[in-house]
């Protein structure tokens, strides 16, 4: 239920979005919405104002394996169904995340704090996992392999792997979830999804338009509250057959461990720790341009942010001025508020986490050249801020920043600025800025890394593969190699084919 004590923007969503049925507080188990059995609920807050907007659902183990017996039993016939079934009612789920599209971004800026454009920028991404798994579904097929004996026949299949369990983190509500739900969905699998406890209420409006589309029951089931619980129970169940994660890379290494009981297939989007390197032949417009996007979007809150920023020594001082001019404009605010390009951070802990590594770094000679406190706005809102002599060593270049800070750091040579970058735990986004076609193809190629942005600062979409290596995961999400995550490849050979 609503409580009473929110701004007045986010009073008249609540109540647009009650009117429309995508204000849902409830869990979706076997396509009935249900509290947790014991009746508990867990406020979800409103980052920019720290207001409490809803109490949601808070289950556990129990609902769970209930969402998990209804999964099981839809895939049943799920699994059954044609490709062209499948792909008709993804496109209407599509249809109808379009056609609510500012109801849904809105939900995003009220539990996640994004500006609104922004989280209009996240419908139409995240929806667009949906659309193109709809076509994808009807290009799911195997192979035939010529036999080595002329009496056999040897044959590829490609199946749905069953039961899929998604746990997704807050930092994109909607996107996090389509990306897997859609090839998951497209493959002939169903899934149990546990959003975050601190953005649930997107998830669960996605949902409602999914039974809105027709999408069966037990497909598509939500479960949210106890998270270590949930997990456990998804673990533990030999009946879900896959396990796919984003979020924190100390969460997925104990669900990898923990999927080791069951032998659950894994798939891991996980922390990064990007770096983002400037060479003195970049022109200097794109890539100020690419990096700011690259940082500061989402308040400096994804997985591809640009955490490091190498900058080449001819070039550094120039690049440190511009974009000291880029960010000084940034408007912080509310992410209703007009003409806002950054919100506030998630919550408490990530403010203390920044000033954390920002301590660090300046107790060890990094300068804070604008920005490095909280902004005047109060609460989780942080100063954009820009750093320069960080080096390689500090903790802010060894861990994810996860908020609005730009730290430079130098180097000399080509070799040196690869060596920097490749030395970390993480491999998942990576940009460079050159205006040399041969360095960019030197230095994509050398840079351990799954994604290489050359000359631009965000690359995802739905068509190309997302993922990372060393610890950053396993797998890839988007375009035809997402789907393969969700498919069981099965041998059949056929023998003894001369005889009558
Ligand atoms: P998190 O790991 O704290 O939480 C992610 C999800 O896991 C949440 O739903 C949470 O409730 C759940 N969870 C926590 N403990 C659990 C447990 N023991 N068992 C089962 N589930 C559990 O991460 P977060 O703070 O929500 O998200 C931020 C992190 O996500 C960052 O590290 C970021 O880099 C990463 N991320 C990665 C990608 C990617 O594609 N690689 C994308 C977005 C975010």
């Amino acid at each position: 239920s609503f409580t009473r004590q929110i701004s007045m923007d986010a009073k008249s969503v609540a109540s647009q979005l009650k009117s429309s049925g995508l204000l849902r507080t409830q869990g979706l188990v076997g396509g009935k919405w249900s509290d947790s059995y014991d009746g508990k609920t867990i406020k979800v807050y409103n980052p920019a104002t720290g207001e409490s907007i809803a109490d949601i659902a808070c289950m556990g183990g129990r609902e769970t394996n209930d969402a998990i017996s209804s999964a099981y039993d839809a895939f049943q016939s799920w699994s059954k169904t044609t490709a062209a079934e499948r792909s008709k009612l993804l496109r209407k789920w599509y249809d109808l995340l379009m056609a609510h599209k500012e109801e849904l971004a809105q939900l995003i800026t009220l539990e996640q704090g994004k500006p609104l454009k922004e989280s209009i920028g996240e419908i139409n991404y995240g929806a667009s996992f949906i659309e193109f798994s709809a076509e994808e579904a009807k290009r799911v097929y195997g192979d035939i392999i010529p036999a080595p004996l002329s009496d056999r026949r040897l044959f590829v299949l490609k199946q749905p792997v069953g039961v899929v369990g998604a746990i997704t983190p807050w930092n994109f509500p909607l996107a996090m979830i389509t990306r897997k739900v859609g090839p998951a969905l497209a493959c002939g699998c169903t899934v149990v999804v546990k959003p975050s406890e601190l953005t649930p209420l997107t998830a669960l409006a996605s949902a409602e338009l999914a039974i809105q589309a027709g999408i069966p029951a037990g497909v598509v089931n939500v479960v949210m509250g106890n998270a270590p619980e949930i997990g456990d129970a998804i673990l533990a169940s030999p009946q879900v057959r896959k396990i796919t994660f984003t979020g924190s890379t100390a969460v997925g290494k104990k669900l990898m461990a923990g999927a080791a009981g069951t032998v659950k297939r894994v798939s891991l989007e996980l922390g990064g720790n990007a770096p983002c390197i400037i060479f003195d032949d970049a022109d200097l417009d794109v890539a100020v341009k690419g990096t700011v996007a690259a940082k500061f979007r989402n308040s400096g809150q994804t997985c591809v942010c640009a955490n490091r920023i190498l900058v080449q020594e001819g070039i550094y001082d120039k690049f440190a001025t511009a974009i000291l001019g880029a960010v000084k404009n940034m408007k912080v605010g509310d992410g209703f508020s007009e003409g806002v390009v950054q919100g506030p951070l998630i919550n408490e802990a990530a403010v203390e986490k920044v000033e954390s590594l920002l301590r660090d770094a300046t107790s060890k000679g990094a300068k804070v050249i604008h920005g490095g406190k909280r902004h005047s706005l109060g609460f989780t809102f942080y100063e954009p801020t820009v750093v320069t002599d960080v080096n390689n060593e500090m903790r802010i270049s060894r861990e994810e920043v996860f908020g609005p800070v730009a730290p430079l750091l130098r180097f000399k040579t080509e070799e040196e600025a690869i060596k920097i970058a490749n030395d970390t735990n993480a491999g998942l986004g990576s940009y460079i800025f050159t205006n040399s076609v041969q360095r960019s193809w030197r230095v994509a190629e050398a840079l351990e890394y799954g994604l290489v942005g050359v000359n631009e600062g965000v690359i995802s979409t739905e068509v190309a593969p997302f993922g990372g290596v060393k610890q950053s995961g396993l797998g890839r999400e988007g375009s035809k190699y997402g789907l393969d995550e969700y498919l069981e490849i099965k041998y059949v050979c056929l023998g003894n084919m001369n005889k009558e």
